[in-house]
């Protein structure tokens, strides 16, 4: 194990994150807010071409207080894509209320508007209460938000666009976190930009952005002193890591055309082998690329799985790592209705994550496929 690591998905910083930090300290903005909370916010709402962001200590945050503004309580059920990292769905149990999961469809991996149409109709005739949709553009490719839009106003539920792992992604045009009613953003440090932690609420409604960074800052009423007339959280980002924001923002473009010069390297180094197939782009979707993933069947691979893969590249020090397992088979939602046909868990048990980060080398990468190929010689 004295090959260097290679990581799933690491931090990248550019070359101005350190100046927008450095002006933090020279001004003493170190805490709580300031002049960098605004500009993040500022270059979020106009990258995303929306008219208001809120910059919150984590994406799960923004879905947090997403689904504190639309009331969601116990007795209330939110439908969720079960396909997706636990962050999308822990809000819900945080409000007591019941997540439905949503399998996924196989053009784009994502919420499957058929399955969505089943649960909300069935939800309806039995009289129960939906507060809201939360699709996700997994690994950054958008999911059939055209569908998923009309089937939400059908039935008059809003959306909660979860997309954390698809900014600089857009869907016939137009950017991966302005569909919903609400979005939200991750700048987590395996995201495509990071702030060391973070995330945002993005909407078109000045309201909702205002009301969330209210409840963010403890519901503070106004007043000399402490006053409360309601529940409130301790979610905002800091001006510092609002900074380190403000350079990422800078080379998102960049960080966009690497993720996808990885995603185009394995599939030209790859797309011989027996079994191994990749995401293809629908027309209309254009994905940043986050992290590349491949589907392995043993069926036509000679018996190579996903797991073979895994662990040959482990033993190289290489991170590599199964699709996100599927919410409806996670132990802590197991009593959760389900929706769908089984693609998620298909994909889950055949997917597999290559390194993916946009400060990869050739060599790196090469590296890689090295040990892929490998892996089918060996058998
Ligand atoms: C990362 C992620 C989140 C949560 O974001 P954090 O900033 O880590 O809280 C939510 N949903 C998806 C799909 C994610 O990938």
């Amino acid at each position: 194990m004295n090959k260097p690591k290679i990581w799933l998905s690491s931090p990248h910083m550019g070359t101005r994150e350190q100046e927008f930090v450095r002006e933090a300290f020279d001004t003493n903005w170190i805490a709580p807010l300031g002049p960098h909370v605004d500009g993040f916010e500022q270059d979020l709402a106009q990258f995303v071409g929306l008219g208001h962001a809120a910059a919150l200590s984590s994406g799960t945050a923004a879905i947090h207080l997403a689904l504190v503004m639309l009331g969601v309580g116990p007795g209330d059920y939110v439908l969720c894509q079960s396909f997706t990292f636990s962050g999308s769905a822990n809000p819900i149990a945080y409000l007591g209320a019941t997540p439905v999961f949503i399998d996924s469809e196989k053009q784009s991996w994502n919420m499957c508007p058929a399955a969505l149409e089943q649960a909300l109709e069935e939800l309806k005739q039995q009289g129960k209460s939906v507060k809201a949709i939360i699709p996700v553009h997994l690994y950054g490719m958008p999911a059939r938000m055209h569908e998923i839009l009309a089937l939400a106003q059908q039935y008059g539920v809003p959306v909660v666009e979860d997309a954390a792992e698809a900014l600089g992604s857009t869907y016939e045009g137009k950017a991966c976190g302005s569909f919903g009613e609400i979005a939200i953003l991750s700048f987590n440090g395996n995201k495509i930009i990071t702030t060391s932690g973070g995330g945002a609420l993005v909407s078109n409604n000045e309201e909702w952005v205002r009301k969330a960074r209210f409840l963010s800052t403890q519901a503070r009423d106004q007043a000399p002193h402490y006053q409360h007339s309601q529940i409130g959280y301790n979610y905002r980002m800091s001006n510092v890591c609002a900074g380190i924001g403000r350079g990422q923002m800078l080379v998102l473009p960049e960080r966009v055309q690497q993720r996808r010069a990885n995603h185009s390297y394995y599939e030209n180094a790859l797309a011989d082998l027996p079994g191994v197939t990749f995401l293809p782009e629908p027309a209309g979707s254009f994905s940043n690329r986050w992290l590349t993933c491949i589907q392995v069947d043993p069926t036509l691979s000679g018996g190579v799985t996903r797991e073979h893969i895994r662990l040959r590249l482990e033993q190289d020090n290489i991170e590599s790592r199964p699709l996100w397992k599927p919410m409806h088979l996670q132990p802590i939602f197991e009593s959760a209705p389900f929706y769908g046909d089984g693609s998620s868990e298909h994909l889950f048990e055949q997917g597999l994550c290559l390194p993916s980060g946009s400060n990869l080398s050739t060599a790196d990468l090469e590296r890689v496929v090295h040990h892929i190929r490998a892996t089918f010689s060996a058998r």
